[in-house]
């Protein structure tokens, strides 16, 4: 593996060999990250990545597209069948980029968006005063309720009639339930703005069948193609035909230059596994996985926020623990778990610090790991908090982790 790499530069080679090192053998809980395949990540390794192919298939800017543009019709074509979405962009770079090109192509600088709190489960694109959305466009923002930890609709929809926001933003980095698709919808044409749904966490799972999809309820979707959906680092956008034409525009030309066609020919080799039944098993098992976890939690006093889960993540408030987010944080790394502390709702420590962290099974999932493995990292956890002074005990736990590792093997041929 590396051979070249090894050749010219023995640093970054090394570097290859001690990450992949690390992957194998942590137990890998971020809620966002995945193992992508490694035919996604031969095609992101190939010759794609030397040509420049401004415009879209059929229309560049540049000679010599017509293989690249097959592999963006067939990028395309599968995102739609695969989504159930009547267009596709499959050029944003990220799932950042696809939101500004989303937000862009609808609304002006100054204009309203009212989305979801960053410290209640937000994202920073969803008009955070630092990001780019809070920057251009006047950001406000609904919670969840105090009581249920779950989204206030009711709160929402008052905040919507009173500010009339051109945009209403759904979707979430941390908020560990379904999204009630029709009373976001309701809202939006109620007030007269458009809906759009970021499922940048969620997509493997509306891709599997194990979530609602928001497609048929949104003008437009967005996502990230590298979460629960395990493919290449990148950004997608769905939309109805008609907002198409603006939206194509905006991300090239508006936004970015050159599209990285071995990226998006890494985005087909995806989506074509998202289509296979083994990925609906993939799905199904990323949600069991949680709600088990979950429950092993709950049994040994864990506070979860919402008291649960219906995806791939965990928010867990540790207050009652006597520990923050940081303290968790640090505690699960040395026993050989990888997570990041999370502001929980209405959180009495800085970002910082936190009084959470998230909990993630996609990665897991992706290495074979069932419920009894759910179970075993719950004692594992569990026994960290207890022991946490105790250097001989976590050092135990630690053995136990990598042990789970070695029955689980990731890239075994690598
Ligand atoms: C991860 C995420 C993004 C941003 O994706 P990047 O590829 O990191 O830019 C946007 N929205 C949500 C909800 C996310 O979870």
């Amino acid at each position: 593996m590396y051979d070249e790499v090894r050749k010219t530069d023995p640093a970054i080679a090394e570097i290859l060999d001690q990450e992949l090192d690390r992957q194998r053998s942590q137990l890998e809980m971020i809620a966002s990250e995945n193992f992508t395949s490694r035919a996604v990540m031969e095609t992101m390794g190939s010759t794609l990545t030397n040509k420049y192919a401004e415009g879209y298939p059929g229309k560049r800017y540049y000679g010599g597209c017509v293989h690249v543009d097959e592999a963006e019709s067939l990028a395309k074509k599968r995102a739609m069948a695969l989504f159930g979405a009547e267009r596709a962009n499959v050029q944003p770079h990220s799932g950042s980029t696809a939101n500004m090109t989303a937000y862009l192509a609808f609304l002006k600088p100054g204009d309203k968006i009212l989305g979801l709190s960053l410290s209640h489960g937000g994202h920073l694109t969803h008009g955070h005063p630092v990001n780019f959305s809070g920057l251009l466009f006047e950001a406000l923002h609904y919670e969840v309720s105090p009581g249920t930890e779950t989204i206030d609709y009711d709160k929402l929809r008052d905040q919507a009639l009173a500010e009339r926001p051109r945009m209403i933003v759904g979707g979430a980095s941390a908020y560990p339930r379904f999204w009630d698709y029709e009373k976001l919808r309701s809202i939006a044409d109620e007030v007269d703005a458009m809906l759009l749904f970021d499922m940048a966490h969620i997509a493997g799972l509306v891709a599997g069948g194990a979530h609602p999809s928001p497609v048929p309820h949104c003008d437009v979707v967005t996502s990230t193609t590298h979460k629960t959906l395990r493919g290449p680092r990148g950004g997608l956008v769905l939309s109805r035909k008609e907002h198409f034409k603006a939206i194509n525009k905006m991300n090239f030309p508006g936004i970015q230059g050159g599209p990285l066609m071995h990226v998006i020919a890494a985005k087909a080799v995806c989506f074509r596994e998202c289509m296979q039944d083994d990925f609906k098993d993939y799905a199904k098992a990323m949600v069991a996985n949680a709600a088990a976890l979950g429950e092993a939690l709950l049994e040994r006093g864990f506070h979860l926020v919402s008291g649960g889960t219906d995806n791939h993540l965990l928010l867990v408030n540790v207050t009652n623990k006597g520990l923050t987010g940081k303290d968790m944080e640090a505690l699960l790394e040395h026993v050989g778990i990888t997570c990041n502390k999370n502001t929980v709702p209405f959180d009495q420590e800085s970002p910082f610090v936190t009084s959470g962290v998230r909990l993630g099974t996609p990665a897991l999932t992706t290495r074979g790991m069932g419920v009894n493995e759910m179970a075993r990292i719950a004692s594992i956890i569990d026994g960290a908090v207890q022991n946490r002074e105790d250097e001989e005990a976590l050092n135990g736990l630690r053995k136990q982790a990598e042990e789970l590792c070695r029955e689980f093997p990731l890239y075994p041929g690598m």
